[in-house]
């Protein structure tokens, strides 16, 4: 049960105050080998399977940098069009916590691997909003701790806790925007679309499958106000570890509101940390905020600096993939849709798969039609990703061929989609074991449609009296003469000319 604060209603605070925020997103690597030792970084083992002296922090123990990891953190910051450095430095952040055995973390402080970047993302309407980068840099992961005990999960209420270390040591990235200023009342929502893009970011370098339900992708959000028209920056308050797009634009809009609350009774933000709540969407109170100078940083002793050569950095420069901002902007271009359809198909998961369904010989409108209707629906009602759901562009590229063939019609077509998806077999196999096949034997159609017009008399006459529209009875008497599997266009062409009448 959380006490939600008061809130100001949403239009209210935008109408007197200003938002500020920072967005500081951790993505976790998907290196092989921890980021200071070589324990493996795979999820899912026994905990504390994947632990050695380094990631444990005995004494003596020494760390060696994982040149993935370094490699993986240039490549982010060349996508996020920072400058690199050619010369930087470990540092060690102190303080103490029970998940992290060193008491402190390696991370970075004053001397980022990559710097002074933007990344362009696209809002709803299609407009291009510029969020400035601070910088992107490299650090390690706190293992878990787990509270045994309560009804929540949380330390409140529990009676022990157990703590699982193989977590501490996986590479994370973590990426820090400048204040983005200027959004006003869609500030929630450019927030939202800068996680959102800078996943497809991370995810188009091949570095993380930045799966925020899995915890490799998390946002903190630090959100301010000031009153509108002025230039200083209001106290912030930071809601960590929001795991969700949906959350990350609903902590913006709510800590808004309770800032404006705060403020316009004459109180005072207090500098902390927040803690989001998904049932309702409120956030509340987490620890005072330290200060960076209470972590006492200080440069790794035990790591050398990190000085990429300049022409390996522009190796990598030039095997940027192609950027998923200027991807989508291409595909829209190809298949000439707007700036909203992209951005169903994108929400949806469905680019990828459509792009591979594409690229399997389906043609663009054919792949977007299914994956973003039959599949999406099924994805949907079965609480499953479309990259879940058992069935693969090929498949359907191979579907859409058989409906070019004249081989199905579409509602055939989605039985036989049914069958993949129910684990019958490749659709060849589908259409095979249940029968389904347009009936195109032109002898069949032919007794099917007299059979039709024998049956329906009155309607016949009406038909052939002049009254064309009347023929889509006789059309769905056909279909299910044929239980569907007849081209429709195909016997409402027979029926006409076996009425004598002309379209
Ligand atoms: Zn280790």
């Amino acid at each position: 049960m959380t006490v939600t604060a008061d809130l100001v209603p949403y239009e209210d605070a935008l109408a007197s105050y200003d938002p500020v925020m920072g967005l500081e997103v951790h993505v976790e690597l998907g290196t092989r080998t921890k980021m200071f030792c070589g324990c493996s970084a795979a999820q899912g083992a026994e905990p504390n399977a994947q632990t050695c002296p380094t990631c444990l922090g005995l004494p003596g123990a020494l760390p060696v940098v994982n040149a993935i990891g370094v490699e993986s953190a240039i490549r982010i910051g060349l996508a996020l069009n920072c400058s690199i450095a050619e010369w930087c430095r470990f540092a060690r952040k102190n303080y103490f916590y029970p998940d992290m055995p060193k008491n402190f973390q390696t991370s970075q402080y004053d001397e980022p691997i990559a710097y002074d970047g933007y990344l362009d993302v696209q809002l709803e309407d299609g407009s291009v909003f510029r969020v400035e980068i601070e910088r992107a840099h490299m650090e390690e992961d706190t293992g878990k701790s787990l509270h045994i005990g309560g009804a929540t999960g949380r330390i409140h209420g529990a009676s022990h806790s157990l703590l699982d270390y193989n977590r501490a040591g996986i590479p994370l990235i973590e990426i820090v925007t400048k204040p983005i200023e200027g959004a006003g009342e869609r500030a929630p929502e450019v927030a939202r679309a800068y996680v959102a893009e800078l996943r497809e970011v991370i995810r188009s370098l091949g570095v993380s499958e930045a799966r925020m339900d899995k915890g490799q992708m998390r946002c903190d959000v630090n959100l301010s106000l000031r009153p509108n028209g002025t230039k200083p920056l209001g106290t912030r308050s930071e809601t960590k570890n929001v795991n969700s797009l949906r959350s990350v634009e609903r902590a913006a809009r709510y800590e808004i509101q309770r800032h404006a609350a705060v403020l316009s009774s004459g109180g005072t933000i207090v500098q902390e940390t927040r803690h989001f709540h998904e049932e309702d969407g409120s956030t509340t109170s987490g620890r005072i905020k330290d200060n960076a100078e209470d972590y006492r940083y200080f440069p790794e002793p035990d790591l050398v600096p990190v000085a990429p050569p300049k022409e390996w950095v522009e190796q990598l420069r030039g095997e940027l993939p192609e950027l998923p901002l200027a991807r989508r902007n291409r595909l829209r271009e190809e298949w000439g849709v707007g700036a909203h359809e992209m951005q169903s198909m994108l929400n949806a998961g469905a680019l990828d798969p459509i792009v591979a369904t594409i690229d399997a010989g389906a043609p663009a409108d054919q792949a977007r039609k299914w994956w973003m209707g039959e599949l999406a629906r099924n994805a949907n009602e079965s609480g499953r990703a479309l990259d879940e759901l058992p069935i693969t562009p090929a498949q359907v590229a191979r579907v859409t061929a058989l409906v070019a063939a004249g081989d199905l019609n579409d509602k055939l077509a989605r039985q036989v989609i049914d069958g993949v998806l129910a684990g019958e077999g490749d659709p060849d196999t589908v259409v095979e074991k249940r029968g389904l096949k347009v009936v195109s034997d032109e002898g069949a159609l032919g007794t099917a449609v007299d059979e039709a017009i024998a049956g329906n008399a009155a309607i016949a006459d009406k038909i052939r009296a002049g009254k064309v529209a009347a023929a889509g009875a006789l059309v769905g008497a056909v279909m299910k003469a044929t239980r569907g599997q007849a081209d429709a266009a195909r016997v409402k062409q027979l029926i006409l000319e076996k009425l004598g009448v002309s379209e």
